[in-house]
């Protein structure tokens, strides 16, 4: 039998794929296994419920992501939905480090806004972990869960939703069909867009450079952060005397700095961050991620919802990017299990307006209060500078402040369900 024309794909390049194209059905597609849509199948794998990943990388990138330069920096909120996930447990001993304190330094100013773990109440005000190893303990963390399979090298091409399902067209000519879809592909996600959905987008015109160092003198579990004028510096204490160093600076000045040798690179850095690490010498290559800050007008639509990056892009400065992605899945999975649980179809019924309103509520004040800080610390005007001083003198004393800020780093709490 002939495929009749409407089986007659347009693959990306113009070529027609001449073979049928065969339906599978799920429960809930999730486009992208980063983190995000890797850690949202692992909350969902114990419901039962038939459960497709669909990735553009290999099946070997996924079981091994070779190492981005990214150590990301994760909340005791983080780490305690890592633990119950069972990926925690997977990180080897050596691969995960504590933040004590930290302090925010501005300009070549002596006077520093400083963060005391002594002050919460725990141990630490927070955690690194490299984002290559979070990758690869979401992906491990899957393993035995017969009902969630990941389909590997695969590209969606095209998505949309009917009023019984949602349908996913494959850059192999496959089309998957389920009861939601979740789109967890990228801050520049292809198919929110394809979905409708609106974005505001920040391009700071800024590019983020990241490598690890090795210092002379011990970091003493103490994150740094030091606005200069032209660029943003932060020093994050990994194993012994180990670093990760992110420098934030103009765009049309990351080519100047990716091009610089190891040693004037060193000596940059070592300049910039004063006599506090002794000398620094670098131990990995330099990435560079360009930085566009996202919001996703809605998170969800009948039988659609987006997580991760594809709802919330935040700008690295404050650390919160996967954070908000972990604490958006573990929601998003709750909410779906509460409908189950009260027999509606957990696609359409209040689940989805309720992960949205309540993401909406945890990364909204997050996400502009984390603009509201890049503007003024890029911002070198010199009535910005005078406020970046008395910022920093006025959240020494203003422990309200300070107080929730550091609170946001350890609570442990997230969701209604956890109250
Ligand atoms: C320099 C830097 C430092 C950071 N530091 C921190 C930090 O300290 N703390 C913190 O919490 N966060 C931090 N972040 C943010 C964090 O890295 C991101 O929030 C997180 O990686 C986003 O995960 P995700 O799964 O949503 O998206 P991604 O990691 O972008 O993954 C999307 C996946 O979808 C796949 N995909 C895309 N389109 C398709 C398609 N059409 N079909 C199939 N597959 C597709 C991609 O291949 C990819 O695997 C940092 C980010 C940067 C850039």
């Amino acid at each position: 039998m002939k495929p009749a024309d409407s089986d007659m794909g347009i693959l990306k390049h113009g070529l027609q794929y001449p073979f049928w194209r065969h339906t599978m059905e799920y429960d809930i597609i999730i486009i992208g296994a980063g983190p995000a849509g890797l850690s949202f199948a692992r909350s969902m794998a114990d419901s039962g419920l038939k459960i497709v990943l669909i990735e553009k990388s290999s099946k070997k990138v996924l079981a091994n992501p070779p190492y981005d330069g990214r150590e990301i920096a994760l909340t005791h909120l983080s780490h305690k939905l890592m633990n119950g996930l069972g990926m925690w447990q997977l990180i080897p001993d050596g691969q995960h480090f504590k933040i004590r304190d930290a302090k925010v330094l501005n300009g070549d100013s002596d006077y520093s806004l400083n963060f005391d773990h002594r002050d919460t109440g725990k141990d630490n005000l927070g955690f690194m972990v490299a984002n290559n190893v979070i990758r690869k303990v979401a992906y491990q963390s899957l393993q035995g869960f017969d009902n969630v399979t990941i389909l590997t090298e695969k590209e969606v091409l095209k998505i949309g939703t009917e009023a019984s399902h949602g349908w996913v067209d494959l850059s192999d000519g496959n089309r998957l069909e389920a009861k939601l879809l979740v789109a967890a592909d990228s801050r520049f996600s292809t198919t929110r867009r394809m979905m409708g959905i609106s974005t505001s987008m920040l391009d700071f015109g800024r590019t983020c450079i990241v490598c690890t160092m090795d210092a002379e003198l011990s970091h003493d579990d103490t994150a740094v952060e030091i606005f200069h004028y032209d660029r943003t510096l932060a020093i994050l204490p990994l194993s012994n005397n180990q670093v990760s160093v992110v420098v934030t600076l103009k765009s049309d000045n990351s080519d100047d700095v990716l091009a610089m040798d190891k040693a004037d690179f060193a000596a940059d850095i070592m300049g910039r961050a004063g006599d506090q690490f002794g000398k620094l010498s670098l131990t990995s290559k330099l990435f560079a991620y360009p930085l566009v800050a996202t919001f996703a007008k809605s998170f969800h639509k009948p039988r659609f919802a987006v997580i991760g990056d594809a709802a919330v892009g935040m700008h690295p400065v404050t650390a919160h990017g996967f954070n908000l992605g972990l604490q958006g899945a573990d929601t998003l999975a709750k909410e779906i299990k509460r409908a189950i649980s009260l027999g509606q179809d957990f696609a359409t019924s209040t689940a989805l307006q309720q992960y949205s309103t309540i993401h909406r509520r945890a990364s909204l004040p997050i996400y502009h209060g984390t603009n509201a800080v890049v503007r003024l610390f890029t911002t070198d005007t010199p009535p910005a500078r005078v406020a970046r001083d008395v910022l920093l003198h006025l959240g020494n004393f203003i422990t309200p402040a300070k107080n929730l800020i550091m609170e946001r780093l350890t609570e442990e709490k997230a969701t209604r369900q956890d109250m």
